[in-house]
C-alpha cells in the first residue's frame, strides 16, 4: 500500500478474501482506498482492520494496456522510494497518474509525463538545461547526446567523443518542461509521437539505472505495444 502519511507500507488483512464486509473491493490492486490499520514499532507488517474504496478506476481495469500502465507506475514508485518514508507529493502524483489513465486518450504520453515527474521528485532529474561540456543552454539545437549514468546532456558542438543515445531538442524541451508544470499544465501538455517514442527508451533505461532492475509491467506494456498480447 502507498499512503501519503507513511509512504509504502506492507500489511496483512486477516480473512481478507472472505470478508467483503470489512474490505469489500478495497483490497483490489490499483484502488484508491480509505483504510484503518494497526502498526507496531518492531514489526514490518501492519494489520489492516478494514478499508473502503474511494475510487475503483473501472475503465482502467477493463483495458489491458492501461491496467499494465497503472502497475508500471506503482512499480516505479516501489523501486525509487523506500518503505515507511512519508511522501505526500509522490502520493498525489500516483493518484493523478491513475485518474488520468482512466480518462486520457494518450496513455503512452501520460507515461512519459509520469516518468519525468517521478524521477524529478526522487531527486534524479537529468541536468538537461545545459550542455555538460560548454555549459550553453539547450535552445535552438536539434540534437543532444544523453549520458545515462551522469544524467547529463551534451550538445552537438561537443558530443564527438561521448557515447550514448542521441535525443532531439524537442525531447530535451519536454524533459525540462514537465517538472515545472502542475497537474493542470501536465493535462494540457501534448507530447508528439516522436518524442513519446524517443523518450521511452531513454527514460526507462535511466529509471532502470537508478532502481537496478527492469519492471515486469514495462516488459508487459512493450509486448502489447509491439503487437503481442491482446485483451
Ligand atoms: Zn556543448
Amino acid at each position: 500500500m502507498f499512503t501519503p502519511e507513511y509512504g509504502r507500507i506492507r500489511g496483512i488483512a486477516r480473512g481478507g478474501s472472505r470478508s467483503r464486509k470489512r474490505f469489500g473491493a478495497g483490497l483490489d490492486p490499483l484502488t484508491h482506498i480509505q483504510m484503518h490499520f494497526r502498526s507496531w514499532e518492531n514489526r514490518d507488517l501492519v494489520r489492516l482492520e478494514f478499508c473502503e474504496p474511494i475510487e475503483t478506476f473501472t475503465l482502467l481495469r477493463n483495458e489491458v494496456l492501461r491496467f499494465g500502465m497503472g502497475f508500471y507506475f506503482a512499480e516505479i514508485i516501489g523501486g525509487l522510494f523506500p518503505e515507511r518514508e512519508a511522501n505526500p507529493e509522490v502520493f498525489e502524483l500516483l493518484l493523478w497518474g491513475l485518474q488520468r489513465l482512466e480518462l486520457c486518450d494518450d496513455p503512452h504520453g501520460l507515461a512519459r509525463k509520469f516518468e519525468i515527474k517521478v524521477i524529478s521528485m526522487a531527486g534524479y532529474h537529468p541536468q538537461s538545461g545545459a550542455c555538460r561540456v560548454c555549459g550553453k543552454g539547450t535552445g535552438g539545437k536539434t540534437n543532444f547526446r544523453f549520458l545515462l549514468e551522469a544524467g547529463e546532456i551534451i550538445c552537438p558542438d561537443c558530443y564527438n567523443d561521448f557515447p550514448g543515445p542521441t535525443i532531439t531538442g524537442e525531447s530535451v524541451a519536454i524533459l525540462n518542461r514537465v517538472p515545472t508544470l502542475g497537474w493542470e499544465g501536465l493535462n494540457r501538455l501534448r507530447i508528439s509521437p516522436r518524442v513519446i517514442e524517443e523518450l521511452d527508451g531513454v527514460i526507462s533505461d535511466y529509471i532502470r539505472y537508478h532502481t537496478g532492475g527492469k519492471f515486469r509491467s514495462k516488459t508487459f506494456i512493450e509486448s502489447i505495444r509491439h503487437g503481442g498480447t491482446r485483451a
